[in-house]
């Protein structure tokens, strides 16, 4: 740890104890990459741990999980985030950072750093999650998951702007989701990362018509991107639908893979997530 510029800290018990945003304010959750790396132009910490949310809480329509809820509570989220749950644990398994930070890294910590490479921002996508955010006159704004990050280490979240919760639709843990990314080697930064879901019609008769099929292309691509398909998608289709979200997006070109390899491995990947759905499968790590 290198903070030489803050003098202060604060830990607020409560929401309304979190004291008026000032320039060189720094929200803190689990501090795993705050702490990581020199922060020039921090002054004051607002450590947002204490505050007693529940990390995860579900009604009959909405799972809500806190933005201090940790990677640790997710993966013992079990009932309360049905689907969605071995979706997050997958996430979580690809992250290059270390499992020693499990109990510490927090969702809303992740989705806030906004790394092109970030694991957790692109199931949110997939999961159709609205993020609650406070703003500092005491008012909730809600932004689609797939609207929050537009590029590399850059939101939409305004100053002073705290992310309070991810709110999923309890619908969307109904869905099959596959999770397919690839690196170089087990614990590298993710080269490309394909989430595809298929979420089942109404009706429940076996009839694909009125199915709902997606793919969120991400690590490749400076932000998450979403893309829906059309029903029954077929693995072609899926590809073709993931190259064409290549060729309108800004594409990663660096040490981990050129931005020509990034855009054949999303294909790639997009393919077998693509049949995996399709045969109701599920997860696996990285190819
Ligand atoms: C070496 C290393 C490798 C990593 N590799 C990966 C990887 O491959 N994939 C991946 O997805 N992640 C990766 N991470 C990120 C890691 O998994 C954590 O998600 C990340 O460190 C942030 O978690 P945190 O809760 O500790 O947040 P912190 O470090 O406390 O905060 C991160 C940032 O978010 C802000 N912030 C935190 N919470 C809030 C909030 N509620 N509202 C507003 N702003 C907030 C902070 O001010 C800070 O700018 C890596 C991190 C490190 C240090």
């Amino acid at each position: 740890m290198d903070l030489i510029e803050v003098s202060d800290i604060v830990r607020p018990r409560s929401e309304a104890d979190i004291p008026p945003w000032q320039e060189g304010d720094a929200y803190v959750a689990g501090g795993t990459w705050l702490f990581s790396e020199p922060q020039p132009g921090v002054r004051r910490l607002v450590d947002l741990t204490d505050i007693p949310w529940t990390p995860i809480e579900r009604t009959d329509d909405v799972i809500r999980i806190s933005a201090t809820c940790t990677y640790d509570e997710l993966e013992a989220g079990g009932e309360l985030l049905g689907g969605a749950g071995p979706l997050f644990s997958r996430a979580i398994r690809t992250l290059s950072s270390s499992f020693k930070t499990y109990g510490e890294a927090t969702l809303g910590g992740n989705i806030c750093l906004a790394y092109a490479k970030s694991m957790m921002a692109p199931v949110c996508c997939a999961l159709g999650a609205t993020y609650d955010l406070a703003t500092p006159e005491g008012r909730s704004r809600r932004v689609l998951a797939t609207l929050f990050q537009i590029d590399a280490r850059e939101t939409i979240r305004r100053p002073g702007e705290y992310l309070r919760a991810i709110l999923i639709p309890a619908a969307a843990t109904n869905a099959a989701y596959a999770l397919r990314a690839h690196s170089y080697t087990p614990t590298s930064h993710a080269t490309a990362m394909v989430i595809a879901t298929r979420q089942p019609g109404a009706g429940g008769n076996g009839s694909r018509a009125h199915e709902a099929m997606a793919l969120v292309v991400s690590a490749a691509t400076t932000h998450p991107v979403r893309v829906e398909l059309a029903p029954g998608a077929r693995e072609e289709d899926a590809a073709a639908a993931a190259v064409r979200v290549c060729n309108k997006s800004s594409l990663l070109d660096d040490a981990h893979g050129s931005a020509a390899y990034r855009r054949a491995v999303v294909a790639h990947l997009a393919a077998r997530a693509t049949a995996a759905v399709g045969n109701n499968g599920s997860e696996e790590v990285r190819s």
